[in-house]
């Protein structure tokens, strides 16, 4: 006899695609596991910003009380570092269905919204089960069995199988590995390589988010909770390689990948070098990538995408997290109201596609074209000319990449 299901749904990673997808089940009386491989709080390659649109969403997830606790200054103004330009321009505010007071978004550090939003899944009812890393997802019978193993530093506890009709991918994008949902392994050397830190005393404005553009890469940084700053770009592979190259030709000895960039950035971006200027350096410069933009399934092999493994945006945009949230919630909200057998789940996945693809492939589009401009020859000059001519032009850049797109639902 087959053994029986475990659960309802198994959601694979617990970033803000996999608890928001969590939490809505759980909330309507699905069981539902998470598995997640590291130990929280974790920091994460992000610049950690939230733009208005999701404050609904939280609160109807019911973290909006913490969120607004911890979150940093509301960021009013957006801007453009770029060489010796620094342009700034008005945030559009954003109608997020609550109150007028929500019109602006925040930054919040990964290692607290994560663990904000996974606590959040557990208190709801989710069962997490964390470290742990989910190796293999295979059918068995009208379920698919999850084979989940000992994840970061717990080598003692045995594999375990979670069996449920329904199964969620959120375990993003930029790690390789042997589940059918994760990416295949490929390296170019025009990849974008993902870096991140933490700076106490910049003097960042508070409730300024300027992007960042220098040679081979861009990025951003914010005022984040607990007065750190947030910043983080992306860099072509091949930049980075001929950069540490001339470093290591010119003074003697490899330096870091990370010391690499910070140097890039304070010599190449005047906006950066000085809101550095009197900063130190909160904790260890983080790595990730390559980064994979672009659009994919939402439903393929009977296994459901939310966040970046379904599709993903380049992060000049800064609007990964809300679609990760936002992915997660709307593909919960079909899931809710169908029954689990494999023909719904295959409506169900035709239904969250078009939805997914209608909220966000604009943003999608909107951030390849402006990292295509930013990186292309010339062109992170031609827009600090057209910025410094038309700043209004920020403020329609993040009109267009889904700053104050209301989500469905919330009017
Ligand atoms: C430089 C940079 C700056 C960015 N800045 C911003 C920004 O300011 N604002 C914004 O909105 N977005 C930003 N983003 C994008 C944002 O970080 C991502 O879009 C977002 O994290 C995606 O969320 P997710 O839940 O899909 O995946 P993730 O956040 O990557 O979470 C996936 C989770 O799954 C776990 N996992 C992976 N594999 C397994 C497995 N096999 N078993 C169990 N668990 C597993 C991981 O440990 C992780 O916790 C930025 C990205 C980059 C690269």
């Amino acid at each position: 006899m087959r053994p029986a299901s475990t659960h309802d749904a198994v959601v694979i990673g617990a970033g803000p695609a996999g608890t928001s997808a969590a939490l809505a089940l759980a909330r309507r009386g699905w069981s539902v596991a998470i598995v997640e491989k590291n130990v929280f709080p974790r920091r994460k390659v992000c610049g950690e910003y939230i733009s208005a649109s999701n404050l609904a969403l939280l609160e109807r997830l019911e973290v909006g009380d913490a969120w607004r606790a911890e979150a940093g200054p509301e960021i009013r103004r957006v801007g453009l570092f770029s060489g010796d330009t620094c342009v700034e321009a008005p945030m559009p505010g954003a109608k997020s269905g609550s109150a007028a007071r929500d019109g602006f978004g925040r930054a919040l550090g990964r290692d607290v919204l994560d663990s904000l939003l996974l606590d959040a899944a557990r208190s709801a009812g989710a069962e997490v089960f964390q470290p742990r890393r989910a190796v293999a997802i295979e059918r068995d019978g009208a379920c698919q069995a999850v084979r989940v193993q000992p994840g970061a530093g717990n080598s003692r506890d045995e594999a375990t199988i979670l069996r449920a009709p329904v199964i969620v991918a959120a375990h993003g994008s930029w790690e390789p590995g042997p589940l059918p949902s994760q990416l295949e392994k490929k390296s170019r050397s025009s990849d974008l390589l993902g870096f991140k830190a933490h700076f106490t005393g910049s003097t960042l404005p508070p409730d300024l988010m300027p992007l960042l553009t220098f040679p081979g890469g861009y990025g951003g940084m914010v005022l984040a909770d607990r007065g750190r700053m947030s910043i983080s770009c992306c860099i072509r592979r091949d930049v980075l390689a001929r950069l540490r190259g001339t470093h290591a030709r010119e003074h003697g000895g490899q330096v870091s990948a990370a010391e690499t960039v910070e140097h890039h950035l304070r010599a190449t971006c005047r906006g950066a070098r000085d809101a550095l200027e009197e900063a130190r350096l909160d904790g260890p410069w983080l790595a990730a990538g390559p980064i994979r933009p672009g659009i994919r399934a939402g439903y393929e092999r009977d296994i459901f995408r939310v966040g970046n493994v379904a599709g993903e945006s380049h992060p000049i945009i800064a609007e990964g997290i809300s679609m990760a949230l936002q992915s997660g919630w709307i593909l919960a909200l079909e899931l809710a109201a169908a029954a689990t057998g494999q023909a719904e789940r295959e409506a169900v996945g035709r239904r969250y596609e078009t939805a997914w693809r209608g909220l966000f492939s604009t943003r999608v589009l909107a951030a390849e074209a402006i990292a295509r401009i930013a990186l292309g020859h010339g062109g992170a000059a031609m827009m600090g000319a057209v910025v410094r001519n038309f700043p209004q032009a920020l403020t329609l850049g993040a009109r267009l990449s889904g700053k104050t797109r209301a989500v469905p639902g919330f009017g």
